[in-house]
């Protein structure tokens, strides 16, 4: 039988309250905001991404709809220490939950562990899998042990002897204030 759930445009909650799941694989190049990140050539690594809906107190009156998205992929970039290409791993495992507008989702987002996502007719799931892509991106990427020497490490050492941490030894007696009750 073919899904009837479009993961472009998705009916969050018939999708949530059916338990429906959907599954594929994204090119890089369909994500811009992790391909740009990426060394040249990044975008025919692949994406493989699964999303499921759960119905929890379905019988309250207010059910919560619930979705698990899973994605993983491996992609290409430059090695912030030696520049050459390193491959990460990036992998999201997550549950969110829907509510049923902006001012719910600012409302309860202090209080909730799990993240928050706006009730929508149309929600379009690759885009969730990209921005949750985004998020597991390294600041600095760098290989383990590089494979050949560094050439930032000169700079390295010269940044590090130029700009040493500032020794505050009387910091520690700041809190000190003698003659207090004594
Ligand atoms: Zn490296």
């Amino acid at each position: 039988m073919r899904n009837p759930f479009n993961p472009a445009c998705l009916d969050v909650r018939a999708f949530v309250q059916s338990g429906g799941v959907l599954a594929g694989t994204l090119g890089l190049v369909q994500l811009p905001r992790v391909n740009d990140e990426c060394i040249p050539g990044a975008g025919k690594r692949e994406v493989a991404w699964s999303a499921r809906g759960e119905l929890r107190r379905a019988e309250a009156a207010d059910p919560e709809l619930w979705l698990h998205l899973d994605a993983r992929t491996c992609v290409p970039m430059a090695c912030q220490r030696c520049l050459g290409e390193v491959d990460v791993d990036l992998v999201v495992e997550r549950w969110f939950r829907f509510v049923a507008s902006e001012a719910l989702a600012a409302q309860q987002d202090d209080g909730s562990e799990e993240d928050l996502l706006v009730m929508a007719g149309d929600f379009n799931l690759h885009s969730l899998v990209e921005d949750e892509l985004v998020l597991e991106l390294p600041l600095i990427p760098r290989h383990l042990a590089c494979p050949v020497q560094p050439r930032l490490q000169l700079a390295d050492q010269a940044f590090e002897s130029a700009a040493p941490v500032p020794d505050k030894p009387f910091a520690a007696l700041a809190g000190f204030k003698p003659g207090k009750g004594v």
